[in-house]
């Protein structure tokens, strides 16, 4: 008789969804699926008809940010928002007043608390960013490492080293960077659009990448996350991506000026972002303006949401929970029929893991066992309730929600 680590009985998949299944993990991996599979398991699991899939996948969270809101005042949300987006910049500059103050010590309590918050509702890899410039300096790097370190094996956390205030215009940001890199940073950031002039974006760009080449890591870019339709940094990233051969190992993020562009403009974008292997990640509840999810996903590009925010100065709620970043983007992007909702699904699973380069990623025998047992039958239901997951499987064994309740300070 076989022997699993964990078998998940009688649970529905989202491609099989009248068949009731099992699933079972051994070493890590999904070592079988099919009807009453014969055999014990360490931990054995009743889906009770729920939806068994991939654990979720958040490719974009300000973590050394969290739970900074009470720490600024209103004028940085009322800047942000006001006049259509155009006052975006602004609104980093006064949230930028916060890094005065950071310091390791009440940064990694915060981020422990949304990374344990992550684990209870099943988002198993995030891809995190650290602010680094003159006053964030490396305080919120250095949290971040050690919290991705504590979670290992349970949330895989992608520390982003994140040069929040540019590279040309914020003095000492490069040498800092490079500094993070050291540390053990996992991935360049950068922000070009917020340069002075175009030779200035066209530096940043140039300098992520040639320090990403240094290091042999992944650029992640905040884009265009202005109401300017003048705006193109995308298209620099996209074509600096092709010229040095490093497709497929950058991400754009917001990009919230695409919502501006005219037909003939995209008709040229979209494409080149396909070239250079682009993934775009969107996150639709964090401001009016959106990229153009449906002409990607039209395209065959690939497109996933991020949380983005939790209780800083940008957003006033988050908890990390994909689910309601789903069912909000489904309102806010107005993707209600079904094939849409279950695109949105991919969005946070599947499409997400491919957009952070995480390799090996599914449902399918064979594959590492990341993933969450719901208490609803299908993904109408998951997103309507958008409740945390029954159970959570990381790297093939159970994750302990007990003690990610404490973690994250909630009730027992
Ligand atoms: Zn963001």
């Amino acid at each position: 008789m076989d022997r699993y680590d964990v078998l998940i009985r009688g649970g529905r998949l989202r491609a099989q969804p009248s068949r009731l299944l099992d699933v079972a993990v051994a070493g890590g991996r999904i070592a079988a699926i099919g009807e009453r599979i014969a055999g014990r398991a360490d931990t054995e699991i009743d889906a009770r008809g729920g939806l068994v899939t991939e654990s979720f996948v958040n490719p974009h969270l300000h973590l050394c940010k969290v739970w900074t809101a009470a720490m600024i005042d209103e004028l940085a949300m009322q800047a942000y928002h006001g006049a259509a987006m155009a006052n975006a910049a602004a609104a980093i500059d006064l949230a930028a007043r916060v890094k005065a103050r950071y310091d390791e010590s009440w940064i990694a309590p915060n981020a422990r608390r949304a990374v344990a918050l992550a684990a209870l509702h099943g988002s198993l890899h995030i891809r995190a960013l650290a602010d680094v410039d003159s006053k964030a300096r490396l305080e919120g790097v250095k949290a971040l490492l050690r919290v991705r370190d504590e979670f290992k094996g349970i949330v895989d956390v992608q520390v982003v080293a994140f040069a929040q205030d540019g590279i040309v215009r914020e003095n000492g940001a490069a040498g800092l960077m490079r500094e993070a890199m050291a540390l053990g940073a996992d991935v360049v950031g950068g922000i070009p659009w917020i340069e002075a002039t175009d030779a200035h974006k066209a530096e940043h760009v140039r300098f992520c990448f040639e320090l990403a080449e240094d290091f042999d890591k992944d650029v992640s870019m905040l884009l265009d996350d202005a109401g300017d339709a003048g705006l193109r940094t995308l298209e620099l990233m996209a074509r600096e991506a092709i010229a040095r051969g490093r497709q497929g190992r950058a991400l754009a993020h917001h990009c919230r000026a695409m919502a501006l562009y005219d037909a003939a403009y995209l008709g040229v974008l979209i494409p080149l972002l396909q070239r250079a292997k682009v993934p775009v990640v969107t996150d639709p509840h964090t401001g009016p303006l959106h990229a153009r999810v449906q002409a990607l996903l039209e395209a065959g590009n690939t497109v996933c949401l991020g949380q983005d925010d939790i209780s800083d100065a940008y957003y006033p709620f988050g908890r990390n929970n994909l689910l309601e970043v789903a069912f909000l983007a489904s309102h806010l992007l107005w993707m209600t029929t079904r094939p849409e909702i279950e695109r949105l699904y991919d969005m946070i699973t599947v499409a997400a893991a491919k957009a952070m380069n995480l390799g090996d990623f599914g449902l399918g025998v064979g594959m590492p066992a990341h993933l969450v047992v719901l208490d609803a039958p299908d993904v109408i239901e998951a997103l309507r309730w958008h409740a945390p997951p029954a159970h959570v499987i990381s790297h093939g064994r159970p994750v302990d929600l007990a003690s990610m309740r404490r973690l994250a300070g909630l009730a027992p």
